[in-house]
């Protein structure tokens, strides 16, 4: 009779599912990071203020680590931007 009803209490109170939700996206893939507008340049930046993007003379923008990855685009050594 006791086993019955512990029986009952397992199978209303299951326990919790862990591992069943996927990891959380990485935040660092919205970050915004800058770009110099120019075709010769490779590399994304942390800050507008980065030595890498002194000379950059093509115009500064900006843009998520995503598109920035996407463009062929690379951390910048300097600054080390989130990837
Ligand atoms: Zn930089």
């Amino acid at each position: 009779m006791l086993a019955t009803v512990l029986a009952l209490l397992l199978l209303q109170n299951p326990p919790p599912a862990n591992g069943s939700q996927p990891p959380p996206r990485p935040a660092a893939a919205g970050h915004r990071v800058y770009l110099c507008g120019g075709s010769r340049s490779f590399a994304y930046h942390a800050s507008p203020r980065c030595e890498g993007l002194a000379w950059c003379t093509t115009g500064l923008r900006t843009a998520t680590v995503a598109a920035a990855t996407k463009e062929g685009r690379y951390p910048c050594g300097r600054c080390r931007p989130a990837r």
